[in-house]
């Protein structure tokens, strides 16, 4: 039995891991680029993994 002493991040399940991509609004600016916005994943504030919210080390008495 293998036990990790730093448990792997997990991949955020709302973003897949893609948690902050760009959306284009349509149309160019008058330089030509391409006008976007940037999203980031609301559940993962945009890091593309989530962390356990139970901490074992303070459930500990
Ligand atoms: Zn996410």
């Amino acid at each position: 039995m293998t036990h990790r002493t730093t448990p792997a991040p997990r991949i955020c399940g709302n973003c897949d891991g893609f948690a902050s991509v760009a959306i284009t609004l349509g149309g160019r600016d008058p330089r030509g680029h391409l006008r976007t916005i940037t999203a980031n994943c609301p559940a993962c504030n945009g890091l593309g993994v989530t962390r356990s919210h139970r901490n074992r080390e303070g459930a500990r008495a």
